[in-house]
């Protein structure tokens, strides 16, 4: 037979076989019943903590928090009236427990009377994995954006040095601002090599502002970013930033633990 002729009937006969198999399937087949989603009670105003979240700061206390630089030692940022503002000479915070993929939502306010310009205006930042002391980690970037031009994936929103936001929500200095963010850790093979990089997808002030996007590596103030250093789960970390501006303060801290998605 003619190659060409046999590829076309192969190919037709496929077709049809592809055709009647769908035919014969019920709907039924393409349904499953488990495992049933728990049953989750949702926040009751937007940004509540649902049933299920580990509450990382509740207004009370750190007692879920260290210092990053020793980590022995309970975080000493400043908590007055429910909110968490940040203590610049006491340095970076992160939580007690590692995660490794997640769910968090945080809600941060640049003071009313900020001043600065630039990097320099209510500068802090979400580190999503904490992998060391002091910056070391993946950090979306927090600055008081509302009218403040800096480079623009080192906005408010940013995957520092990275990713710019899609677009740019902030709300003015002195109101309160929420992060939604999905993190993916990296995964590593075991010879150290990356088996598949850190992704975030991110909401900010309820609007998108990350979709999905992978990362280059861990944060880099200079240079360009990779993937050097082999981690499994790790703190979420806040920044304590060096600028001279204002504290900027933080609420309704909680993460919700998500299965690995290949498992
Ligand atoms: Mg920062």
């Amino acid at each position: 037979m003619h190659k060409k002729i046999f590829f076309s009937i192969a190919f037709i006969a496929t077709g049809f076989a592809t055709a009647n198999a769908q035919e014969k399937m019920k709907p039924e087949d393409t349904e499953y019943y488990t495992p049933v989603p728990a049953v989750v009670t949702p926040g009751k105003t937007c940004g509540a903590a649902p049933s299920d979240a580990i509450i990382l700061f509740d207004g009370k206390d750190l007692s879920k928090w260290v210092e990053t630089n020793d980590t022995t030692k309970r975080a000493n940022w400043n908590v007055h009236n429910g909110i968490l503002t940040v203590n610049k000479q006491a340095g970076n915070i992160q939580t007690k427990q590692s995660f490794m993929d997640y769910q968090l939502h945080i809600e941060w306010k640049e003071p009313k009377n900020i001043a600065g310009t630039g990097q320099a205006r209510g500068n802090s930042g979400l580190f999503l994995a904490s992998i060391g002391p002091g910056d070391d980690g993946y950090e979306m970037q927090i600055l008081d954006s509302y009218n403040n031009s800096t480079y623009v994936n080192g906005q408010a929103g940013a995957i520092y040095k990275q990713y710019p936001p899609l677009v740019n929500p902030n709300f003015p200095p002195g109101v309160w601002q929420s992060y939604d963010v999905v993190w993916t850790a990296p995964r590593f093979n075991d010879d150290g090599s990356l088996k598949s990089p850190a992704k975030v997808t991110a909401f900010f002030n309820g609007v998108l502002v990350q979709n999905d996007v992978k990362l280059k590596g861990p944060t880099l103030y200079i240079g360009n970013p990779s993937y050097k250093h082999v981690h499994g789960a790790s703190p979420i970390k806040l920044q304590a930033h060096g600028d001279k501006s204002i504290p900027i303060s933080f609420r309704n801290i909680w993460v919700r633990p998500l299965p690995d998605p290949n498992q």
